[in-house]
């Protein structure tokens, strides 16, 4: 068995696996990598260029889109508005006020981080549809303050916006042209996949309701959702920024129409279309959509005569369609979705993260005093004392509905106590957030497991290194998180070990029996390097086997000096391991004494007996 501080010898190994990219293989990317750099070229006609030019900037905005909608989870209807920001700031600063592009790329950018960190500050705190109806509103504001403000030129726009230049050469012509916007999309697109790959990118794809994630999790491993959230939305805006940017310099001329919400709309029909999980969906979708609207404006009209939009009934079959067959898009029929590569990590070497320092055995660690929680008319928590100290396992049990999960989520900061206290290696932490308690050093599992299902073990249990580690996205993204990240991913690798489960480290979690989803659960607290251990109903719903092999590795934790609260309703399960047990009922405190005292109770007894089905 592997101690704290000692790495694996199996982690290079391990870490230098090749995990599978998808079905389409590296051959598949490098002909398209190969296809999109070499058809300038070729004698395509000039039209070709203009489409592929079109589908870019598209792309780059949709990019946008799988971060904030695919992967956290959160619907942007202003995505056009965003665009429309970097393409009137270019072509103001550089026909009004006659300056270089480049000033009208940075003005552009800040314009939209001001705009995207205002918008998402208000609204990204708010649940529930909130923040698609604010976006809403802000894309049609912003369509007419374009269309109503003098100097854009109302309605009419702006006319003769430069081209760009590089060092003097100029990027007038469509294929030279197209070279800026393929080579920015694919830095965008490259730049979010190390993003997605990254402890960073772990919370944000620990976000996504539709994905097994949300709030509480990420929370209790010590991630601000917000300021992820936060984070993702100000990514797609500036990357629509650029978008809208490249898209001034293509036109030469800005008017509002191309940022009203129709066209947010079709961004957003791009990215389910290609896959708004995928980041090469976006690719998909963006090409896709440019193409077929092209050839069925062409044919349709053909078909049934006149010149209705049809094109627009066929998008929607289409879309219900797609939906239908591969609700994951197009890019779900080639592609996985997160491409998580572990073969660039190299060797992990004998750096670990560092330890916290530990509490002498016997130290208080937690103290309850006298909490109540009130649930309207029902006192589900009342009058609750009990401590916890270093080295120590103690047992709160009880029969179903006693309070116990109401008494875990107060001391761990997912619920506010109605009154008492709750102090923490002699700090108060009610009311504290669960993501500034993880930082003293509690750690939990959930009643619910809560695992990403769709990531894999070890980068599930990875999230529990949060708080141990630093960089920041910018660092995921120019690579220079490796060293670290190499370190986060040992420690989860010990942490499996540890647990039993080390050869599942590249397993997709949900994939998992529950026995071992709950193991992930607690290998991911312990990533954490907590000084006590939160577990609730670990053994609820486990088969017997599975219920043996999780009480041998509590066993072993205890051995090793981790201090535990097991909350169980199983009494069984918490004799042989517990030091103290704390009975409740009702919401009561019914007894506290040790195994022995606890189970020769006779009200103990007349609890379960009465109360248990
Ligand atoms: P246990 O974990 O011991 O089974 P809980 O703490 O989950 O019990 O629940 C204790 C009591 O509080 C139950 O009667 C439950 O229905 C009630 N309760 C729990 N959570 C809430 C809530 N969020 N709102 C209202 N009542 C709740
Ligand atoms: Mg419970």
């Amino acid at each position: 068995m592997l101690q704290v501080g000692q790495t694996s010898t199996l982690v290079p190994a391990r870490l230098s696996q090749r995990t599978k990219i998808g079905q389409m293989g590296n051959f598949g990317y490098g002909l398209a990598a190969l296809f999109v750099l070499l058809l300038p070229l070729v004698p395509v006609p000039e039209f070709v260029i203009t489409q592929m030019n079109y589908i870019g900037i598209d792309a780059l905005v949709v990019v946008g889109l799988v971060l904030l909608t695919g992967v956290c989870g959160l619907t942007s209807f202003g995505q056009a508005a965003f665009v429309g920001v970097g393409a009137y700031a270019t072509a103001y600063v550089t026909t009004a006020l006659g300056w270089s592009p480049w000033i009208g790329l940075g003005v552009g950018l800040l314009l939209t981080a001001a705009i995207a960190l205002v918008l998402g500050f208000v609204t990204l705190r708010m649940s529930g549809h909130n923040l698609p109806l604010a976006t809403i509103a802000w894309c049609i504001a912003l369509y007419y303050v374009l269309g109503n403000l003098d100097a854009l030129g109302r309605y009419d726009g702006l006319v003769n916006v430069p081209s760009v230049s590089i060092a003097g050469f100029s990027l007038q012509s469509g294929r030279h042209y197209y070279y800026l916007i393929w080579i920015t999309a694919g830095l965008a697109a490259f730049g979010s996949l190390r993003l997605l790959d990254s402890r960073t990118g772990r919370v944000l794809r620990a976000m996504n309701p539709d994905h097994g994630g949300g709030s509480t999790m990420p929370e209790a491993m010590g991630a601000s959702v917000f300021r992820h959230k936060l984070l993702a939305f100000l990514i797609a805006a500036l990357l629509a920024s650029i978008a809208g940017w490249l898209f001034a310099h293509l036109q030469r001329t800005v008017n509002p129409s191309p940022f009203g919400i129709g066209r947010s709309l079709d961004y957003l029909f791009m990215a389910v279309l290609g896959g708004v999980g995928y980041v090469w969906g976006a690719f998909v979708g963006a090409a896709f959509t440019t193409i077929l609207k092209d050839v069925l404006q062409d044919w349709l009209p053909k078909l049934f005569g006149g010149s209705g939009n049809y094109e627009t009934v066929v998008f929607g079959i289409l879309l219900i369609a797609v939906l239908k067959l591969s609700p994951g898009g197009l890019w779900s029929l080639v592609g996985s979705r997160f491409a998580t590569k572990r073969t660039e990590l190299g060797p992990s070497g004998n750096a670990t993260l560092q330890l916290r320092i530990k509490p002498q055995a016997g130290d208080r660690l937690l103290d309850v005093v006298g909490i109540h929680k009130q649930f309207g008319g029902l006192a589900a928590v009342q009058d609750i004392s009990f401590s916890v100290s270093a080295g120590e396992i103690v047992g709160l049990i009880g029969p179903n509905g006693a309070g116990k999960s109401t008494t875990f989520n107060l001391i761990s900061g997912v619920l506010a106590l109605s009154k008492g206290e709750v102090r923490f290696s002699g700090r108060k932490i009610d009311g504290v957030p669960s993501r500034h308690i993880a930082r003293l050093g509690l750690s939990r599992t959930f009643q619910h497991v809560k695992l990403i299902p769709e990531m894999s073990v070890i980068e599930n249990v990875a999230l529990g290194c949060y708080l141990r580690t630093r960089s920041g996205a910018l660092a995921a993204v120019m690579r220079t998180d490796r060293r670290e990240e190499r370190m986060a991913l040992a420690e989860a690798e010990k942490q499996l070990a540890r647990i039993g489960l080390g050869d599942v480290p590249f397993e997709q979690a949900g994939n998992l029996s529950l026995g071992a989803q709950r193991l992930v659960e607690i290998a991911r607290a312990l990533a954490t390097d907590p000084t006590l251990l939160l577990l609730d109903e670990p053994a609820a719903g486990l088969r017997h086997a599975e219920k043996v092999a999780l009480s041998n590795v509590l066993a072993r934790l205890k051995q090793e000096g981790l201090s535990l609260l097991l909350v169980e309703h199983d009494m069984n399960f918490v004799m042989g391991l517990a030091d103290r047990i704390v009975v409740m009922e009702f919401g009561r405190k019914l007894i506290e004494g040790t195994p022995a005292v606890v189970q020769a109770s006779p009200i103990v007894r007349a609890a379960y007996l009465g109360v248990e089905h």
